[in-house]
């Protein structure tokens, strides 16, 4: 059975079990939103950050964003998205996490999200924590246990 206790998500730091930024496909914020949706596209991510031009953490932008605003009356027209960037249209209310927070902090916030970026003091993106990665370690500490 497994046994959550001898995985204690407190004693654990997001910054062990996080993708690091080099491996994290990112847009800028004044990337036109044609761009965004070719990086999104090509990735098959629903969402990536946005960083300015010292790399610091802005916000998301996500492909169901990018669509809404290619809507016209009554077709999907990519000619709207002309003339506009992803400072535009991104969410920037978006919850982070730090180098030195727990996976039990984590485990909260993915409940809700299914990646959260996680960033310095300074706001520079360091790297994400997806719901993936999280389950990863529960599964290997499910197999651990079974084989010890
Ligand atoms: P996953 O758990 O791998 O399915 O990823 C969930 C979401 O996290 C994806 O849809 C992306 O929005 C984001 N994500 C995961 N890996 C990356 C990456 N290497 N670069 C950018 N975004 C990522």
């Amino acid at each position: 059975m497994l046994n959550v206790t001898d995985f204690d998500l407190s004693q654990k730091l997001v910054s062990e079990y996080m993708i690091p930024s080099d491996k994290v496909a990112h847009v800028q914020l004044n990337n036109p939103l044609d761009h965004a949706l070719l990086v999104l596209t090509k990735t098959g991510y629903n969402a990536v950050p946005v960083l300015d031009f010292k790399s610091r953490f802005k916000g998301l932008i996500s492909k169901s964003t990018i669509i809404e605003e290619m809507i016209g009356l009554d077709e999907i027209n990519v000619g709207l998205l002309e003339g506009k960037i992803v400072e535009s249209v991104m969410d920037d209310e978006v919850k982070t996490l730090q180098l030195d927070d727990t996976l039990e902090k984590a485990l909260h916030l993915l409940i809700d999200y299914n990646f959260i970026c996680v960033v310095d003091r300074s706001n520079m993106m360091e790297g994400i924590l997806t719901r993936r990665q999280l389950l990863k370690q529960i599964r290997n500490q499910f197999y651990r246990q079974k084989t010890t």
